[in-house]
C-alpha cells in the first residue's frame, strides 16, 4: 500500500446520483426551499414546526438513498492510501458504504441534538424529530446539522488533517460555503489538489488545482483505478 495520505473533501454533488439532490441548482434553493427558511438559527426561532419537517423528509429521503459508485470507490481507495474523509454533507452514504475514516463539518441528520446545549448528541432511531422530543435537561430536540451563520466545530480538526495531505481529493462541492470552502488554502504547496465536478466553481480555483470535470459515480473509480496502477 502506498504510504500517501489522501484527504477526500466532499460535497452535496457525490450523494446526488444517489437521488439527494444539492442545494445550488440553476434556482439556488433547497428542495424548493429558501436556506433562510429552514436551515438558520433564526429559522428555527420562527418556525421549528417548519424546519423539523423540512429535515424529517430529508432524513427520510436519505433513508432511502444507497451509496453510488462514487462512494463504493472512496472505499476501495483505502486499499491504496491512508484515506481521510471530510464531507460537508449531512447525509450518512460515506458511512454506509463503509468509509472508515469520517468527519462531518455540518453534522449529521441521523442524529439529533440539544436545542439548549450543542454538546448532547442522540442516534436517531426514526425518521422524525416532533416538537414533544426532548433531551434530558427538557429541552426541544432539534437536528444535529450545523445550520448558515453557526460554529462549525469540527473545523479545525478537518484543518489539521489537511495540513499534511499529499493528495486533497475535493468532489462534487460548490465552494461557496464558508468557512468550508477555506479548506483547500490549508492544503501544503506540495499537495496535489483535485477537483471532480459537473460544473466547477471557478471562485476559489488556482492554476495549481487540476479540474475534472465530470460526476463523481463515474469519475471517481476511474481516478482511482488510476491511481491504484500508478500511484501518481
Ligand atoms: P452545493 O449544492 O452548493 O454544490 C453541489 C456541487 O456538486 C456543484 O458544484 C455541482 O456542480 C456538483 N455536482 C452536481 N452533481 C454532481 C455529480 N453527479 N457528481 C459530482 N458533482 C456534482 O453543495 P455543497 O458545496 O456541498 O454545499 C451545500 C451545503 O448544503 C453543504 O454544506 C451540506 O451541508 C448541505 N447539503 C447536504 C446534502 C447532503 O448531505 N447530501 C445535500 C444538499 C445540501
Amino acid at each position: 500500500m502506498s504510504t500517501k495520505k489522501i484527504v477526500v473533501f466532499t460535497g452535496a454533488g457525490i450523494s446526488a446520483e444517489s437521488g439527494l439532490q444539492t442545494f445550488r441548482g440553476t434556482d439556488g434553493l433547497w428542495e424548493g426551499h429558501r436556506i433562510e427558511d429552514v436551515a438558520t438559527p433564526e429559522a428555527w426561532i420562527k418556525d421549528p414546526e417548519k424546519v423539523l419537517r423540512f429535515y424529517n423528509i430529508r432524513r427520510k429521503a436519505c433513508r432511502e438513498a444507497q451509496p453510488n459508485a462514487g462512494h463504493l470507490a472512496l472505499v476501495e481507495l483505502e486499499k491504496y492510501a491512508n484515506v481521510h474523509i471530510i464531507t460537508q454533507n449531512i447525509d450518512d452514504l460515506h458511512e454506509r458504504a463503509g468509509s472508515k475514516n469520517i468527519l462531518h463539518l455540518h453534522g449529521e441528520i441521523m442524529k439529533a441534538q440539544s436545542s439548549r446545549e450543542s454538546r448532547l448528541v442522540y442516534p436517531l432511531d426514526k425518521d422524525e424529530i416532533t416538537l414533544d422530543d426532548v433531551c434530558e435537561l427538557g429541552s426541544p430536540l432539534r437536528p444535529h446539522v450545523v445550520w448558515f451563520g453557526e460554529y462549525a466545530p469540527n473545523m479545525m480538526i478537518a484543518n489539521r488533517v489537511v495540513s499534511d495531505a499529499d493528495i486533497l481529493l475535493v468532489v462534487g462541492t460548490s465552494l461557496k460555503v464558508y468557512p468550508a470552502a477555506y479548506l483547500l488554502d490549508e492544503a501544503p504547496d506540495s499537495c496535489k489538489i483535485i477537483l471532480i465536478d459537473p460544473n466547477p466553481n471557478a471562485i476559489r480555483l488556482n492554476s495549481k488545482v487540476e479540474i475534472i470535470k465530470g460526476k463523481a459515480a463515474s469519475e471517481l473509480p476511474k481516478w482511482i483505478e488510476n491511481f491504484a496502477k500508478y500511484n501518481f
